[in-house]
């Protein structure tokens, strides 16, 4: 799946969600989630993202390795 890292808190654009076919973001705290069983990897959201925020989890940043679990939990929990 795909997962949103920190470059998308507080961003205001919402193109991702616009283009994801099976609208599988939710909100989180203070930026978007995705997610991880519903993404079906099409790849859609990432060149959109104005803030680079979105990554195949394999090409997750070590930096922002807790995100995946943050998209989980924010898109599952509420
Ligand atoms: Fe939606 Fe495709 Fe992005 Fe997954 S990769 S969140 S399915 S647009």
């Amino acid at each position: 799946a795909y997962v949103v890292a920190e470059p998308c808190i507080k961003c205001k654009y919402t193109d991702c969600v616009e283009v994801c076919p099976v609208n599988c973001f939710y909100e989180g705290a203070n930026f978007l989630v995705i997610h991880p069983d519903e993404c079906i990897d099409c790849g859609a959201c990432e060149p959109v993202c104005p803030t680079k925020a979105i990554f195949p989890e394999t090409e997750l940043p070590a930096d922002w390795s807790e995100y995946k679990a943050l998209n989980t939990k924010y898109s599952t929990e509420w």
